[in-house]
């Protein structure tokens, strides 16, 4: 898939560590004196558009840690998604490659990718825009994530990584993937002769909180439990096969026309070997992260990202954070200090589960087993159903025709 340019292995470089690759839009640890003035934009992180619509950041270096930090790491993600590309993906059909870009125009003058006819922009991100696209083969809208490659590049996020080593590991991770209650990557267009990168994205239609339009007092209980069971079925998937999300938030799950969310954006993802899932810096958003990883000790993924499960239920029920200070330094040490408070006749079962992942302690945090199993989860809809993945069918399948091979 990638041209030889911009091999995954050149822009990864020799110590790269997913737990140190990160998006320059979002806060490192404070490991030393960081913006104590920062607006609550950036403790919720929200996208903030410029006029073309393409990225225009500066080019950024935000992280404070040397590449000593780096060597804390057993295994170079480089080479555990090498491993995982040959043995581990879990998905039925691959996702696309297309190593070819022309770029024209309809009869109509839009504008044109390949087959995909161009609607309108739909999201900015740190490092691209997020267009709405219609294809012209299927009729099919689909989200594409865009990129220039020279600006990724150019873009510095640690000192032997550029923001290319962000994106090419979120394609890795997404190519691995196939889950309902996962945005589905469907193809990718890398051109050599061109700059620019494109993820093809299914089309999710919409997102459940946008800033000022929730209602007050959030989306009540029922929607709540809904959207929480489609996150830990994602999120559970996720965390089987070893990969930690790392920035679980209302702006990055979004719900199809028919009710269903999907977990998307893995640009601050990491992928583990095994259950060690062990990391030193959160990439997330200031409000969603977990006390542990604001006092800038190392702090295990998957805890983490059920913190930020817990966080993301207050908000749905809610309509607002739970730990948020005017500054960084203030919204971190609420987060660590501060107790819960929930409304008096807050429903019991929900009181209780949310006093449960929003534990500050990440060893008696609940777990999200724990959550599925949790009563006000299950509500009237009963347990989440099981979800046989590709991997594991695979598995099942193989180990049923060695079972009948030995009955032979
Ligand atoms: P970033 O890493 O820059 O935050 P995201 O993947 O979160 O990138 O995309 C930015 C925004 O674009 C999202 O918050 C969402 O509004 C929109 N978006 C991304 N993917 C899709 C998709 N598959 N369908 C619809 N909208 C999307
Ligand atoms: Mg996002």
């Amino acid at each position: 898939m990638f041209s030889k340019s911009y091999s995954i292995a050149k822009v990864m470089g020799c110590c790269s560590c997913f737990g140190f690759t990160r998006k320059p839009k979002h806060c490192r640890r404070p490991t030393s004196g960081y913006n104590k003035n920062l607006s609550q934009e950036f403790l919720l992180d929200e996208e903030i558009e410029d006029d073309d619509g393409s990225y225009n950041g500066e080019i950024t270096n935000t992280n404070s840690g040397g590449e000593s930090d780096v060597q804390c790491c057993t295994k170079q993600s480089e080479e555990i998604l090498r491993l995982r590309a040959q043995n581990g993906i879990c998905r039925q059909f691959p996702v696309k490659e297309t190593q070819k870009v022309v770029r024209s125009e309809d009869e109509n003058g839009n504008k044109m990718v390949n087959e995909y006819v161009h609607e309108c922009k739909i999201g900015a991100g740190s490092y691209g825009k997020v267009v709405l696209y219609r294809s012209r083969l299927d009729g099919k809208h689909y989200a594409i994530k865009a990129f220039r490659k020279s600006h990724l590049l150019k873009l510095r996020v640690a000192p032997s990584e550029t923001a290319m080593t962000d994106v090419f590991r979120e394609v890795l991770i997404m190519k691995m993937l196939d889950h309902p209650n996962i945005v589905n990557l469907i193809e990718v267009i890398d051109d050599q002769e061109s700059d620019n990168f494109y993820m093809v994205l299914e089309y999710v239609e919409g997102k459940w909180a946008c800033q000022g339009s929730d209602p007050p007092g959030g989306l009540g209980e029922e929607t709540s439990r809904k959207y929480l069971r489609d996150i830990v079925s994602g999120l559970k998937y996720l965390h089987a096969h070893n990969i930690v999300h790392g920035d679980i938030k209302p702006d990055n799950l979004l719900v199809t026309r028919t009710g269903t969310l999907k977990i998307g954006d893995f640009s601050v993802s990491q992928v583990f070997e095994d259950d060690n899932d062990e990391l030193r810096r959160s990439p997330g958003t200031p409000v969603f992260t977990a006390p542990e990883c604001c006092l800038g000790l190392t702090y295990h993924g998957k805890a983490a990202d059920t913190w930020a499960v817990g966080v993301t239920l207050y908000y749905m029920v809610l309509g607002q954070y739970p730990f948020l200070g005017d500054t960084l330094q203030d919204t971190y040490d609420k987060i660590v200090n501060n107790s819960l408070i929930l409304p008096d006749d807050m429903n019991p079962q929900l009181k209780n589960l949310l006093e449960g992942l929003l534990c500050k302690d990440p060893t008696q945090r609940m777990t999200l087993g724990d959550v599925a199993e949790h009563t006000w989860l299950i509500g009237d809809d009963g347990p989440i159903p099981h979800f046989l993945c590709w991997c594991k069918r695979k598995s099942l399948e193989k180990e049923e025709s060695d079972g009948s091979n030995i009955l032979k």
